[in-house]
């Protein structure tokens, strides 16, 4: 492939709608008949009286049966394989705070095509062989360190694999080895950007960074804004979940106007949660998504929990794999406080809002007084100031543009920048210590 070429992969990446969508029912035809292997689905399908045949159009994946994240815990550690254990090179485990975690299999036919997803999306906003790629992302299970390395290797750029954390060895990695792009979760990106003020180091002067990816946690547009300016180089979102690899399922394109998910790997559905049908263009649902080329554990009508809307099917960048809205959450995020549903980014959206505030914020939920309670703590941007009048100014207004938007009142608690715990993978936004009566 070219350097100078726009697409990694055009014959599938500007695919007309139709074309693509002719694709899309080849695969998963082909997909459905593999799952036969697997002695989960074959039980499915025999108890709902469906065969493999039944798959006649695209509408017809309606007919197939949900997958759950409770069917992997249930089927843990293999019971999804679709091939036999021999053919898997790999397998990654998300974090299963209760219960069983989650396995995902692969064989080296899913992590060469995992590895072509990243690349495609790393190629799109701008990558190239002569980029320095440094991936300060977690390794091991966490599939954002191993899905990176891979997809920015198959591209062909230099690949710094960083890990997480240790600020100031990241920012020498930067300074000596010219790094161009860089992939972090956001929560991370801004302190990062903290420990270089603290150094003296001006991103825009004293590094080559060009490009940021940005992902594997829910986050505002006005904290990536913030990013942005922080940093002085673009910051696309990177859509992933290990149950579909990892990272490389949708990313923004140069435009920005929302995730292109690869629809000749996925099908990508949005249901209600609660009736499961699906919701038209445009209205906020649950994201399914149907594997259309994996191997070892191909997943049907996977029910990834998280919600967005369809933005979509153009754009002007030429391709027209469908635009999704950046997550506002999954729905197992959502806060429910004396009944309001919330969602830990609307109040992040509001806090980006004040120049005055940091990047870093806890909600914690409690019962005081039999009584449930949110208090928002919040770092200042800058220095702690003791001017405790116009702190308090500060604290009211915040409330107040709080409560406009979650329609409940929580306690704002403003604290000195770096007091907040920092997570070195995904940032905890919510604690919940609230009682639960029986
Ligand atoms: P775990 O399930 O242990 O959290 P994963 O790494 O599989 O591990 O997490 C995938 C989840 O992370 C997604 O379902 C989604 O909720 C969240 N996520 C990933 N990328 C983004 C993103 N760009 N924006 C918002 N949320 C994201
Ligand atoms: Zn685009």
């Amino acid at each position: 492939m070219e350097d100078s070429s726009k697409y990694l992969h055009p014959d599938k990446e500007t695919l007309s709608r139709p074309e693509l969508e002719a694709l899309q029912l080849e695969r998963l035809k082909q997909t459905v008949k593999h799952c036969m292997n697997s002695p989960f689905y074959k039980k499915k399908f025999d108890e709902m009286g469906l065969s493999p045949d039944d798959i006649k159009s695209l509408d017809d994946v309606r007919k197939l049966p949900f997958t759950t994240k409770q069917d992997l815990r249930d089927t843990y550690p293999f019971g999804l394989a679709s091939v036999p254990l021999r053919k898997c090179i790999r397998l990654h485990s998300s974090s299963g705070t209760t219960g069983n975690p989650t396995v995902i299999l692969h064989t080296q036919k899913d992590i060469d095509e995992w590895a072509n997803a990243v690349a495609r999306c790393l190629w799109m906003v701008g990558l190239r062989p002569d980029d320095v790629f440094q991936n300060s992302s977690g390794y091991g299970m966490f599939t954002g360190g191993l899905g990176f390395q891979y997809g920015a290797e198959r591209l062909g750029a230099l690949t710094v694999p960083a890990a997480a954390g240790n600020s100031l060895r990241q920012i020498k990695f930067m300074k000596d080895f010219g790094t161009t792009a860089l992939h972090a979760v956001p929560s991370y990106v801004t302190r990062l950007y903290e420990v270089m003020k603290q150094e003296g180091v001006d991103p825009r002067t004293d590094t080559k960074l060009k490009v940021l990816a940005i992902g594997a946690e829910p986050h505002s547009e006005a904290q990536r804004q913030r990013i942005e300016e922080m940093l002085g180089v673009k910051a696309y979102n990177s859509f992933g979940m290990s149950e579909m690899c990892g990272p490389g399922v949708g990313f923004e394109c140069e435009y920005q106007n929302g995730l292109h998910f690869w629809e000749d790997y996925y099908i990508v559905e949005i249901v209600d949660p609660q009736t499961l049908e699906p919701v038209p263009d445009g209205e906020i649902g649950e994201l399914v998504l149907t594997t259309l080329n994996r191997e070892a554990m191909p997943l049907l009508r996977y029910r990834t929990r998280d919600l967005t809307r369809v933005l979509g099917r153009t754009c002007p960048c030429g391709r027209n794999h469908v635009r999704l809205d950046r997550m506002r959450g999954r729905s197992d995020d959502m806060i429910v406080l004396r009944g309001v549903n919330i969602f830990p980014i609307q109040i992040e959206m509001i806090l980006m809002k004040f120049k005055e505030l940091g990047n870093n914020y806890l909600i914690t939920l409690t019962t005081d007084d039999d009584n449930d309670n949110m208090t928002v703590e919040v770092e200042l941007a800058g220095l702690f100031t003791d001017d405790y009048p116009s702190l308090k100014a500060l604290e009211k207004n915040i409330t107040r543009a709080l409560k406009d938007e979650i329609l409940l009142t929580p306690h704002v608690k403003l604290v000195p920048q770096g007091s907040l715990p920092v997570s070195e993978g995904k940032a905890v936004r919510v604690v919940d210590k609230r009682k639960v009566y029986q």
